[in-house]
């Protein structure tokens, strides 16, 4: 059972408005319980095809021109964040974490619960939860988003979005201004989060040193083009990938 990809895009091109290209060609493919690397310097399309899978670029004036995605089966392509936001699959971690700042900690998670509308006591049970897998974020509950450090916005930005209990999480540069030790906590709560719920990840990132030791599979993007492909430990050991990933290899 299941042996299709939980997402599959194949062969996509995105276009802003008036006429700007997004990517060009991009396909890739996520399994259940996979972690995958989508690395790419600025600028080569990583966030544009995070965009394009969660229905934002729409928003945005973008379309998916050529090509077409593949969720659980069902072709997403062009579907409005709402639609696809009802279908509780995939939820999207958008680059720059986004809290509401004047808020709390908790208010910010329980505002990801939002579309699921759970009782108040499965409400408090999915806190806690989250709670259990991101610690530091009990500990600054009652206080403003905004006042929390860098890594602790990150983690409340993921905890927000595993309250709408995805298979699928699209994490948009959660190294974003991180120091090197914490970007190494949040990924290590990304491998706990897919060795022990068995969750899904399409990770972009600029950082190839600490996305490849978390990932199982990676795709390099540059101008807008799949250029590489392969397991997380063949890629690591390649001498060339620096300049691959740069584009000029
Ligand atoms: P970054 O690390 O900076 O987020 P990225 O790999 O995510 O880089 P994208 O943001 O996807 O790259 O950008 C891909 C291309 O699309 C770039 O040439 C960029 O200038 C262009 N682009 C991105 N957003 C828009 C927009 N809103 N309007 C027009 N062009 C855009």
């Amino acid at each position: 059972k299941n042996s299709h990809p939980l997402l599959s895009i194949d062969g996509i091109e995105v276009v802003y408005d008036p006429s700007i290209l997004g990517v060009a060609d991009v396909s890739l493919h996520v399994d259940r319980g996979e972690i995958i690397a989508f690395i790419g310097a600025n600028g080569a399309g990583k966030s544009t095809t995070l965009k394009a899978i969660s229905g934002i670029a729409g928003t945005e004036r973008a379309r998916i021109t050529k090509g077409d995605i593949l969720l659980d089966q069902v072709s997403i392509a062009g579907m409005a964040p709402h639609r696809l936001t009802k279908s509780k699959k995939v939820v999207h971690v958008l680059e720059g974490r986004h809290v509401f700042s004047h808020l709390t900690v908790e208010e910010n998670l329980r505002s990801g619960a939002f579309l699921r509308k759970p009782s108040r006591r499965q409400m408090e049970a999915d806190i806690e939860e989250i709670y259990s897998w991101l610690p530091r974020l009990k500990d600054k509950r009652k206080i403003a988003a905004g006042l929390c450090s860098g890594g602790e916005q990150q983690m409340l930005a993921i905890g927000r979005a595993l309250l709408t209990k995805p298979e699928l999480v699209l994490l948009d540069e959660p190294s974003m201004g991180l120091a090197p030790i914490i970007v190494d906590e949040v990924f290590e709560i990304i491998s706990r989060l897919n060795r022990e719920l068995g969750m899904s990840f399409l990770v972009a990132e600029q950082d190839m040193r600490v996305s490849l030791a978390h990932a199982h599979r990676a795709y390099v993007v540059a101008n807008g083009h799949v250029v590489l492909q392969g397991s997380a430990e063949d890629l690591a050991a390649r001498d060339d990938l620096h300049d691959i990933y740069l584009g000029i290899a």
